[in-house]
């Protein structure tokens, strides 16, 4: 086994942005993993896992350290007809998931349908869509700590999850090593397999007409904003605007949507702002959703960077509201 050398990020992100990594490894099973962390630690540099790419906005300088890409590709039944488990490993990207559980008639997944990316990336950042979250199946999940080089399993309770947020996300900035996750054991039920590839299809569907897919993008730049940063949760003004799914805020109209609590969308403060279609160099703030910022045309990470700012203030300036990026930057 050995690191391959200056390889260029883009390819494997979703943007199609980034630049070279010093060193670069694809881990097919616990094994070769183990052993690049441990390779990284003897010589002493930081390590990045880069698994699909897509909620990562890369460099164009690179990564001057190891990119680790798990690719552990476990995907095994468990249990009786009663109650189904499924093992997973971290690199199985959430379609073939979805299509492993589908064939199985195994319900509980359909939320995630056209749901990019992987296990582990799904499961570091809580993904979430269409009102599920990955945490409500989750049974348990195996890492690794980079700094002891220890297995730790935890149960979902465990893991600490959060909105798009887990405690393999926030250990990260804590101990700067964080960990990588390896597997994934997921509870599902028995369903049928028509309606299960029913749901899973209505999803896609939905993505495929309201997100500028025909471009590369890593999803929604940005949170959507709680409605308690705008009013206290405790108060009549929080109340009534859950009751009547609305609000106004500074002039301006905004549905209150619950996903998974109530939130209002990023995506109309920066069109209400008036920002959609403007562009940086070969990126834009997408006119289909605004809350994407895609690569129009050969675009550089500065350039999405620039975007983002821009976002930021603008929306501050007209809302008072400071938006918070759901985006990895690396
Ligand atoms: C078109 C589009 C639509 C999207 N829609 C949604 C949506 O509806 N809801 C939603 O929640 N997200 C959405 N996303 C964002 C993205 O799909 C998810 O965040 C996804 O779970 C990221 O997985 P990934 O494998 O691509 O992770 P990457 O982008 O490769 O990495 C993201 C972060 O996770 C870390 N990471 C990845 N794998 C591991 C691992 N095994 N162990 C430890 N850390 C790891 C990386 O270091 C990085 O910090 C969307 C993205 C796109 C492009």
């Amino acid at each position: 086994m050995e690191f391959k050398e200056n390889i260029s990020l883009a390819k494997y992100s979703n943007y199609k942005i980034g630049g070279p990594a010093r060193y670069f490894f694809e881990a097919k099973s616990e094994r070769e993993m183990m052993w690049a962390l441990k390779e990284a630690k003897r010589r002493n540099i930081p390590v990045l896992v880069i698994a699909g790419g897509t909620n990562l906005l890369i460099g164009d300088e690179g990564f001057e350290g190891l990119v680790l890409r798990p690719m552990i590709a476990t995907l095994r039944v468990r249990g009786g007809a009663r109650k189904p488990t499924v093992e997973v490993g971290a690199g199985v990207s959430v379609a073939e998931l979805l299509k492993f559980a589908t064939k199985r008639s195994l319900s509980g997944l359909e939320w995630a349908g056209g749901l990019p990316g992987t296990v582990g990336g799904a499961v570091r950042g809580n993904a979430g869509c269409f009102g599920g979250e990955i945490k409500d199946r989750i049974v348990q999940v195996r890492s690794v700590d980079v700094r002891t080089m220890k297995i730790v399993k935890r149960n979902a309770k465990q893991c600490g999850f959060r909105y798009r947020d887990s405690i393999f996300k926030r250990n990260e900035k804590r101990n700067g090593g964080g960990e990588v996750v390896l597997g994934v054991t997921l509870r599902l039920e028995k369903g049928d397999a028509r309606a299960i590839a029913r749901g899973v299809r209505e999803k896609i569907e939905y993505r495929r007409v309201h997100q500028p897919l025909e471009y590369p993008n890593i999803g929604s730049m940005f949170k959507n904003v709680p409605l308690a940063a705008l009013y206290p949760k405790s108060g009549q003004k929080y109340r009534m605007a859950v009751a009547a799914g609305e609000i106004s805020h500074r002039g301006t109209r905004f549905s209150v949507k619950t996903d998974p609590f109530p939130v209002i969308a990023a995506a109309k403060l920066i069109s209400e702002s008036g920002l959609r279609g403007v562009s940086m160099g070969g990126a834009m703030i997408s006119p289909k959703h605004p809350n994407f910022i895609v690569n129009a045309l050969g675009a550089s990470s500065w350039d999405v960077a620039v975007l983002i700012l821009l976002i930021k203030e603008v929306v501050h300036r007209k809302f008072g509201i400071r938006l918070e990026e759901e985006v990895q930057i690396v």
